[in-house]
């Protein structure tokens, strides 16, 4: 059978499928991947746009092992089984008094899935969902399960917070948390030319700062998030049909117009811009951080030291300009503290993430190609479940801990079962590009 990922940039036919509803299942699974020399990797909801999951063996999925497993209230910290959806995890916790600290845009990935590539919010005192995970269990390529806790492997931690389905397969992770609270979020519209000068002060009063600027304007959509000791307001159905018909529907429109008459994309980005409304929400934290995101995309993010942010806005802008790129789609600035995780884009440095959308079917690779140039320059680091053209040996060059993981892959996955051809492009030898797969 046929599968493929979100955004529907590559398929793959593995040859078995394995649907995970019992631990045991695994080991045995990883044997026969073993002894029947088949790539294994891991499915978890498909929202990586590189083909991280894509086997021609076996495609495991963990989806059937959903929910908290057990909550230490003294130390505030909870077991999660790997295949929970970060939605499932939200309400789940909820019920128990638990919020997580911060989260991404979406909630719709598991969340093995999600701190396997370092998926990220926003607030420069908060580092990736990874940063939250103080344990883990996985079964590794040998077929033998690995605790990692404060008190056993605790020296496997930082490695394996981030690495891709290449040391095992996670079953369970340890999250830690905070009691459950409550977020006021207003989005606003500002001229991207003042955000930049108030970029540290931003950074430094607001808990959540992200915002989104509209190519070919001075225009930017503003989200700041703040903890609130008020009564949570439930979203009004007014708000709703704003969220998902209005915008995703309008966004949807608006899109396919690009599509079929390209000429028109920078004025569609100036039309956005002006039509962007500004809003208030206050909610529960796991409700104001996700957003529905119907209309697809491809997306390209990179992560660079902040100092170098301003630079890279502004050379963006000047490369936007000067390719005259056709793309409406705004591109998305994002902050991260510095972590200690071996792969990690945010490994040593507190990092601002720009992230670079397509409509899906329009040409994405020469607009991709010109703003990767611009994140290479400053030594921007990829994000694993995007876009990119890097391959093993630039990605050495990025991180410190590299060879360190290396050895420890090698080690967990004597056989390489986790490799496939396609992720041996970016952890092994092969150079095929990755940006020229199926696509626009
Ligand atoms: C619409 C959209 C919005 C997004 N928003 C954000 C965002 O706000 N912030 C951000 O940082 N990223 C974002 N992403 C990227 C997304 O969070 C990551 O790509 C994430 O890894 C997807 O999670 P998943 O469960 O779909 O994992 P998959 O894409 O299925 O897999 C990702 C990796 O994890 C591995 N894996 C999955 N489960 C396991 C397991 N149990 N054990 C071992 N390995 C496993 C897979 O093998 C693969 O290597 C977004 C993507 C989309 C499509």
């Amino acid at each position: 059978m046929k599968k493929t990922n979100w955004a529907g940039n590559f398929n793959f036919t593995p040859q078995v499928i394995e649907t995970v509803g019992a631990e045991e299942q695994i080991a045995q699974a990883i044997q026969r991947a073993r002894r029947e020399n088949l790539p294994l990797r891991v499915y978890g909801s498909g929202h990586s746009f590189y083909p991280l999951v894509a086997t021609p063996g076996v495609s495991m999925s963990l989806a059937g092992l959903q929910g908290v497993i057990a909550i230490d209230h003294e130390q505030r910290e909870g077991w999660i089984w790997g295949g929970t959806q970060i939605r499932t995890l939200g309400s789940q916790l909820h019920a128990l008094g638990y919020g997580m600290e911060n989260l991404g845009d979406i909630d719709v990935q598991s969340i093995a899935g999600a701190v396997s590539t370092g998926t990220h919010g926003t607030g420069i005192q908060f580092g990736s969902l990874s940063t939250q995970m103080v344990g883990l269990e996985f079964w590794n390529g040998r077929g033998e399960k690995v605790e990692v806790t404060s008190k056993k492997n605790s020296h496997l931690l930082d490695a394996a917070r981030v690495s891709l389905g290449l040391l095992g397969v996670i079953t369970k992770v340890q999250l830690r948390l905070q009691q459950k609270f409550v977020l006021e979020m207003t989005q606003t519209k500002e001229a991207l030319s003042s955000l930049i000068p108030s970029l540290a002060k931003n950074l430094q009063n607001e808990r959540n700062f992200e915002f989104f600027w509209f190519p070919h304007t001075d225009t930017a959509l503003v989200k700041r998030s703040r903890t609130s000791t008020e009564a949570p307001l439930a979203a009004t159905f007014g708000q709703k049909f704003n969220d998902i018909v209005l915008e995703n529907g309008a966004l949807g429109l608006l899109s396919g117009l690009c599509r079929w008459v390209p000429p028109v994309t920078q004025k569609v980005s100036q039309f956005c811009a002006l039509a962007a409304g500004e809003t208030y929400r206050r909610d529960w934290s796991h409700r104001v951080f996700a957003t529905d995101r119907w209309v697809k995309f491809l997306e390209m993010e990179y992560a660079v030291p902040i100092e170098h942010f301003p630079a890279v806005v502004s050379e963006v802008q000047a490369e936007i300009h000067r390719g005259n790129y056709r793309v409406h789609f705004p591109i998305e600035c994002r902050f991260v503290k510095k972590d200690s995780i071996w792969l990690s884009p945010a490994y040593g440095r507190d990092s601002a993430l720009i992230a670079v959308h397509m409509y899906r079917g329009m040409p994405y690779r020469d607009y991709f190609a010109a703003m990767e140039r611009v994140f290479r320059k400053y030594d921007g680091r990829p994000h694993w479940g995007k876009l990119h053209s890097l391959k093993a040996a630039e990605l050495r060059e990025l991180y410190p801990k590299w060879d360190a993981f290396q050895t420890l892959r090698a080690e967990m996955d004597p056989d390489s079962i986790f490799l496939t051809e396609r992720m041996k492009q970016i952890f092994g030898e092969s150079r095929s590009p990755v940006l020229s797969q199926k696509g626009a």
